[in-house]
C-alpha cells in the first residue's frame, strides 16, 4: 500500500502568487478527505510576514472536518512555531531543516549543525505534548549553491531527529536536482542504515521534469511514503523558477497502472485537480488532467 502524503494546501499553495481564501483550502483538503486521502500537509506555523499564503494556519485547522484515520501535519521550522502548533488541534508537526549551510544560512540564517540543535528540542518538547513528529530533511539530494550535499550529512542530521523524537523522517528534493540512481541509492542507504522498519518518506518536485521518475526509483528502493501536490501546484508563473510538486493524481496514476494500491479514488482526486484550476485561474501542471485516464 503507498501512503500519500498531499502537501498541495502548503507546499503547493505557498509557491502560488494568487492568494487562497481559507474557504477555499478548507474545500480543498475536504474534497481530498473525500477522494480517500489521508495524510495531509495542511498547513505552515511560518512567520506571516514572510509566508502571507500561509498566515491562516490556525483559522484552516479550526474549520477542518474532524475525521477518524484522518492526519493533519503543519510545517514547523522554530520555536515560535512549535509554540503555535501546540495550541492548534494539529496532528503531526512537520519539522523542517535543510541540510546544506548555504541554504539554510540563506533561509534560517543558521548553521544546519545549529538548526538541527535548536530543532531537537523543538522535537523533544513536541514529542512530549502527544503530538506526533515527522522529520523533513530539506536539500538531501542537492544544493543550488553548494552543488553535492554529502549523504554522510544527511544521514547525521536523520539521526540526531531521529534521537530527538521524529517516528518518521521525510527526505526533501527542495529545489529539484535529484536523479532515479541517486534516489535510490540515498533511500537504500537510509535502510541499512536505519533498518528497513524506518518510516521514509520522499518529497519531490518537478522542477526538472524528473519527478514521477524519482518516485518511482524510491519506490523499487522499498519506499512506500510520498508527498505530491493536487494538479502540480507550487509553480507560480511569476515566481522565478519555482515548480510544483510530483503530481498527486499523476502519482496515483502511475502506481494504480503498476497495479499498487493508493487507497484512492482516482476520478475523483481528478476532479478535485480540475476544481483546483477553476480556483487558482490558471492551467496547472498535471498532465492527466489534460489526457484523461486511459
Ligand atoms: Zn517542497
Amino acid at each position: 500500500m503507498i501512503e500519500i502524503c498531499e502537501v498541495g494546501p502548503r507546499d503547493g499553495l505557498q509557491n502560488e502568487c494568487k492568494m487562497v481564501s481559507t474557504e477555499s483550502k478548507v474545500e480543498l483538503i475536504t474534497r481530498l478527505l473525500d477522494s480517500g486521502i489521508r495524510n495531509i500537509e495542511a498547513v505552515s506555523f511560518v512567520n506571516p510576514k514572510v509566508v502571507p499564503q500561509m498566515a491562516d494556519a490556525e483559522e484552516v485547522l479550526k474549520s477542518l472536518p474532524k475525521r477518524n484515520r484522518v492526519r493533519y501535519g503543519g510545517l514547523v521550522l522554530s520555536r515560535s512555531g512549535l509554540e503555535r502548533a501546540l495550541k492548534t488541534d494539529v496532528d503531526f508537526l512537520h519539522v523542517v531543516t535543510t541540510t546544506s549551510d548555504s541554504f539554510n544560512l540563506r533561509n534560517a540564517k543558521r548553521t544546519v549543525e545549529q538548526a538541527v540543535e535548536e530543532l531537537s528540542l523543538v522535537i523533544k518538547d513536541g514529542a512530549s505534548s502527544g503530538k506526533g513528529v515527522s522529520g523533513v530533511l530539506g536539500t538531501s539530494f542537492g544544493c543550488p549553491f553548494e552543488g553535492e550535499v554529502p549523504l554522510e550529512n544527511v544521514l547525521k542530521a536523520a539521526e540526531r531527529f531521529l534521537e530527538a523524537g521524529c517516528t518518521e523522517i521525510t527526505l526533501a528534493d527542495t529545489t529539484g536536482m535529484a536523479n532515479p540512481v541517486q534516489v535510490q541509492k540515498v533511500a537504500e542507504t537510509f535502510f541499512d542504515t536505519f533498518g528497513m522498519d524506518l518510516l521514509l518518506g520522499l518529497h519531490f518536485h518537478n522542477t526538472r521534469g524528473l519527478g514521477l521518475a524519482n518516485v518511482l526509483a524510491g519506490y523499487h528502493a522499498g519506499v512506500r511514503r510520498f508527498d505530491s501536490s493536487i494538479a502540480g501546484l507550487g509553480g507560480c508563473p511569476f515566481a522565478p523558477k519555482a515548480v510544483g510538486n510530483v503530481c498527486t493524481e499523476d502519482m496515483i496514476n502511475m502506481f494504480h497502472g503498476m497495479g499498487a494500491d493508493t487507497g484512492t479514488d482516482l476520478p475523483a482526486v481528478l476532479e478535485t485537480a480540475k476544481w483546483m484550476e477553476t480556483v487558482m485561474e490558471r492551467p496547472l501542471d498535471g498532465m492527466l488532467m489534460k489526457a484523461g485516464i486511459a
